[in-house]
């Protein structure tokens, strides 16, 4: 186990080409204090979850003090966002503090988010506030418990210093943990700037970081690129099926392992409506829930275009073609497995947009109809309904569903374990946005308690917490449709 005395840094992304990045050191915050740590994510640096009793952690969270070795740097990029190419981003208030290394050589990123302005800041302060960086570190351990792509947070550092959105709010510093901070936008950056032979240099670094089996393929460029469509893929199938939205898929906040990435406006679905729109900046809706999966391929292909240097189009339509395939599928193995069906029956399409339909018309809570559903044994199914009263007005027409979905599970070859392995795949606990909302309100008054009782919930969602069971609860009225302001 690692301290702080014996954390040792790689800087490999420093080696990349100097256009990449700018060395910053971080500007301090005001009486720094901790707000949260997660032991989880030091178990992953393999550090010692006791350095958090050492002071210098706090020193050297809230940008008061860099470890021997750090070399904190501000990383380039750019992106489309909302649909437009924006040349001028890049970490803007945040540094990769360095990589740790840990005893089997994998490479974890260390990123400070919050860490004050860097050349990158354009009009802003290079700050976070304390209430995006709760959210920021409650979704990525929501994330995390749910085995759903992610990066992490190892702390939450709060101060006394002043920031200004709407209102005058503190600042506070996210501890950022992943296995890489490449975006989508890395590759554009390198791209539309005509650093061709730096690009190059980029793929053969992902390729040999976090691909190395691929560096032996026929062609190692499309398959990487190909291997980026299927993580996409894979990911965003895995927020369709929770029901998460992610709010800002712009392509500077995709990452190249598909990791769930950059955490701002998101929320997750309390009623289903597959046209909810978690940032109320978004007014057109390009990145409402049912969007997702098309603009996951509208920013492949965005990436796609920026490997146009080392990919023919063929290559790059092959990886979408692979994209829409693998989502299709994945998103099918998904919902499969919410419903405890163990083989795949042309019929299923058909079952799951007909349950969706009806949680749409009736507005029923998307968790708790399936964590409903995965207590409901087979035999019951037909007279089941009265087990969905608090969550339907009417169950008429869940009826009829209920005895198309025993009909089908008659296919199964064996039913036995459905109740368990469906308890496995439907969460009892999810970071609903009120409960984010009401542990940001306690935090501002220093109260800790909602993001401990939500770290412990979160961490372990598909299992029972008798002392904690109104956490699972349906939200209450003032709780549902909560604006989330993008500032952050
Ligand atoms: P985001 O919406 O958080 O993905 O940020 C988009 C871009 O704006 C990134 O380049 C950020 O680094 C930058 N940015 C966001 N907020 C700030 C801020 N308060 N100060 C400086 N740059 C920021
Ligand atoms: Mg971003």
């Amino acid at each position: 186990m690692k301290t702080l005395s014996t954390l040792m840094f790689a800087n490999s992304y420093s080696e990349l080409a100097t256009s990449l990045g700018m060395s910053v050191i971080p500007q301090p915050l005001d009486q720094p204090y901790l707000v949260h740590f997660n032991p989880l994510v030091a178990e992953k640096l393999e550090l010692d979850p006791a350095v958090v009793l050492d002071t210098r952690f706090i020193e050297i969270f809230s940008g008061n003090k860099i470890l021997a070795n750090m070399s904190p740097l501000a990383m380039k990029y750019s992106g489309h966002q909302f649909g437009q190419y924006n040349p001028d981003l890049g970490d803007g208030r945040g540094l990769l503090l360095g990589e740790v290394i840990t005893s089997t050589g994998k490479k974890w990123d260390l990123h400070l988010k919050g860490s004050g302005k860097t050349p990158y800041s354009r009009m802003g302060d290079g700050r976070a506030v304390l209430r995006s960086s709760i959210r920021e570190y409650l979704a990525s351990a929501a994330m995390a418990g749910l085995s759903i792509p992610t990066t992490h947070a190892l702390a939450i550092i709060g101060s006394q210093t002043s920031v200004i959105r709407e209102n005058v709010e503190t600042a506070a510093t996210l501890v950022r943990v992943a296995e890489s901070h490449l975006r989508f936008g890395h590759f554009e950056y390198l791209f539309y700037t005509g650093q061709h032979q730096e690009l190059q240099q980029l793929a053969d670094y992902v390729i040999e970081h976090h691909f190395p089996e691929l560096a032996s393929a026929p062609s190692p460029y499309a398959s990487l690129f190909k291997q980026i469509c299927q993580r996409t893929a894979a990911m965003i199938a895995a927020w369709q099926a929770v029901g998460f939205a992610h709010g800002v898929m712009n392509t500077d906040n995709m990452s190249i392992l598909g990791l769930t990435f950059d955490y701002g406006p998101f929320g997750f679905i309390d009623d289903y409506e597959p046209s909810y729109i978690c940032n109320h900046s978004d007014y057109s809706g390009r990145y409402a829930f049912d969007q997702q999966p098309a603009i996951g391929l509208w920013n492949l292909s965005a990436f796609g275009y920026a490997l146009t240097p080392l990919l023919n189009k063929t290559e790059i339509d092959d990886g979408l073609e692979h994209y829409q395939h693998q989502l299709q599928q994945q998103y099918s193995h998904n919902m499969r497995q919410k419903l405890g069906l163990t083989i795949a029956d042309e019929s299923d399409t058909q079952l799951f947009s007909e349950l969706l339909q009806l949680l749409k018309q009736y507005k029923v809570d998307y968790t708790l109809f399936f964590r409903t559903l995965s207590q409901v044994r087979i035999d019951e199914l037909p007279h089941g309904e009265h087990h969905f009263n608090a969550l339907f007005q009417c169950t008429l027409a869940l009826k009829t569903w209920l005895a198309c979905y025993q009909q089908r599970l008659q296919l199964e070859p064996d039913t036995r374990q459905r109740l368990t392995t469906m308890r496995q795949h439907n969460p009892k606990y999810i970071l609903r946005n009120y409960l984010a909302q009401q542990a940001i309100e306690e935090a501002e008054q220093g109260n800790y308690q909602l993001i401990e009782q939500l770290m412990t919930v979160l961490a372990h969602p598909f299992d029972e917490h008798e002392d904690v069971e109104k956490l699972a609860q349906l939200p209450p009225h003032w709780g549902k449709h909560l604006e989330i302001s993008c500032s952050s």
